[in-house]
């Protein structure tokens, strides 16, 4: 698999990419149609899944072929074990994994609707402490081309603000970020935006794919096609239209093997 392919580049010294943040527990529900309050319905299928956005965008950079790290805490007990599991299975280097004795893992809940595509999450955030600057600073930040934080602004977030479009997100939040900052916007269906160093506006349409399944996880899959790109040099016009390609595929099947 193409996961493989990144752990062997890795071993070639190819610079890495590192995505700090959340790994979770996501239970998945795939039902036929979202169910009304108080029913009782079946599942069409049921699965575990290994979520969080920066664990989700290693998933996608292993898949693309993109050697990876993740950083983030992780608590002790069966859901842990079943997510570090997994991040190996991807090829996801797990060296920077804080252990965190106390506390439980955080775990979502997912109803995805398979008639809609829609996926409505309820997440439980535990009690977690997350990594700190003393766990950062034993980064050996010369094996790195790219770290991820939270640049990227989520559709979530831009409607909290108020915003009702990705240009008027970005126009909204420029004045708030450092002169020559790069912000990028995706937005559903519509695609993503981006406002360059130089203020220019970019944009690329979304890429519907043939049946929309599975939309959970696609601004995280939008989030590391887009690091991918830019990381290997291309414009962010480029690195805007591959994000929307690559999440497009990835709406079209469940979870994430398969989007390359
Ligand atoms: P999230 O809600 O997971 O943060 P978004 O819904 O904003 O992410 O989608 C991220 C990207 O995924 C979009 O820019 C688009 O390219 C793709 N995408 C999401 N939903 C659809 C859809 N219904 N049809 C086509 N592409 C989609």
């Amino acid at each position: 698999m193409a996961a493989g392919a990144a752990a062997r580049r890795d071993q070639g010294g190819e610079k890495r990419i590192l995505c700090v943040g959340l790994v979770c527990l996501d239970i998945i529900s795939v039902v036929e149609a979202y169910p009304a309050e108080d029913s009782d319905t079946r599942c069409v299928s049921q699965r575990w899944q290994r979520g969080g956005n920066a664990s989700n965008s290693c998933t996608v950079l292993s898949l693309l072929g993109a050697p990876c790290a993740f950083m983030g805490s992780l608590a002790a007990g069966h859901a842990a074990d079943f997510v570090l599991a997994d991040l190996r299975r991807y090829g996801v280097d797990v060296g920077h994994v804080v252990p965190q004795p106390g506390g439980c893992l955080p775990a979502s809940v997912v109803i995805a609707s398979a008639s809609r595509g829609t996926r409505t999450i309820l997440h439980a955030h535990g009690n977690l402490p997350d990594v700190t600057a003393r766990d950062f600073e034993r980064v050996d930040l010369s094996q790195y081309k790219w770290i991820h934080w939270e640049v990227f602004i989520s559709k979530d977030l831009a409607q909290h603000f108020g915003y009702r479009s990705a240009p008027e997100a970005l126009r909204g939040l420029h004045s708030r970020v450092q002169p020559g900052a790069t912000l990028i916007c995706a937005w559903a269906e519509e695609g993503a935006d981006a406002l360059g160093p130089g203020g220019e506006l970019v944009h690329s349409d979304a890429f519907p794919p043939e049946t929309l399944v599975d939309t959970l996880g696609a601004g995280d899959t939008f989030n590391a096609a887009v690091i991918f790109a830019l990381s290997a040099g291309r414009s962010l016009q480029d690195a805007l239209t591959f994000g929307c390609r690559i999440a497009g595929r990835k709406c079209g099947i469940q979870g994430y093997d398969g989007i390359v």
